[in-house]
């Protein structure tokens, strides 16, 4: 069993502290910056064994140095991009296993938002990891790679158990939805999310984690084969790549 807690850090990072129950082993995926972890390791557990980066962008590696220093953790990133990852330690393959003591975790390479990007996957804790790879009700942009591999790492997150909770790198999921509503206007599921978004917003709650289920019903990312999206883009032949490619450039400029 797992500990999660939500640290929000930057203007809109989530940074995700972890412990195994059982082992008391403490982790943290994609520290931002040093302070806002601190202040949650300092509040909680008082140590940091591990830190995980999905890749190697400044907002998911900021922290990592000085919070390396502080706690003597150990890094564990791509070993794509492990060059660009301030104090690698571990670097890890499309496939790989990593354990938080009884928890233990597959790497999914994952590559679109840059070409290293990886997932941390958990079958057992029904947990993903997913950097900038896929957001709730959005993806990211694609900066290093191409369409095709964006949408196939999209895919491939796609074909994991519908009851995974998502963790994302960022708290975009309101201006995300004007997008999605904007394409599948009369998704009242997505309609729905909308709504319970607002709500959490006004709370200044956290939207995630949301399910894998919910997002295949209410991400338009995930859904390049519906009709109804397909229609509304004027694209009923289309492929599901060449609709994915037209929902990122159309957001692009959004
Ligand atoms: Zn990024
Ligand atoms: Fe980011």
């Amino acid at each position: 069993m797992l500990d999660i807690s939500i640290i929000r850090c930057l203007s809109d990072n989530y940074s995700y502290l972890i412990r195994d129950k059982k082992t008391n082993l403490v982790g943290v995926i994609d520290p931002s910056e040093f302070d806002p972890v601190d202040l949650e390791i300092s509040k909680t557990y008082k140590k940091l064994d591990f830190i995980l980066n999905t890749h190697h962008h400044h907002d998911h590696v900021g922290g990592n140095i000085d919070l390396k220093k502080k706690y003597n953790s150990k890094i564990i990133c791509s070993s794509y991009e492990e060059e660009k990852i301030p104090g690698s330690d571990i670097k890890k393959s499309d496939g790989d296993k990593f354990s938080l003591g009884k928890t233990d975790f597959k790497v999914i390479h994952i590559p679109g938002h840059t070409l290293g990007h990886i997932a941390f996957y958990s079958e057992k804790a029904s947990i993903i990891f997913t950097g900038d790879t896929l957001f709730s009700l959005g993806c990211g942009r694609i900066f290093e790679g191409t369409f095709e591999q964006m949408f196939k790492s999209l895919e491939k997150i796609k074909s994991l158990s519908k009851n995974t909770m998502i963790y994302c790198g960022h708290e975009y999921t309101n201006s995300n939805g004007k997008f999605c509503i904007s394409i599948d206007k009369d998704n009242a599921k997505l309609k729905n999310r909308i709504e319970d978004v607002k709500k959490k917003k006004e709370k200044k709650l956290p939207t995630l984690p949301v399910t894998l289920g919910e997002e295949l019903e209410t991400n338009i990312f995930l859904r390049c084969d519906d009709e109804k999206i397909k229609n509304n883009l004027e694209m009923n032949n289309g492929s599901k790549l060449e609709v994915f490619t037209k929902l990122r450039n159309l957001k692009d400029q959004f």
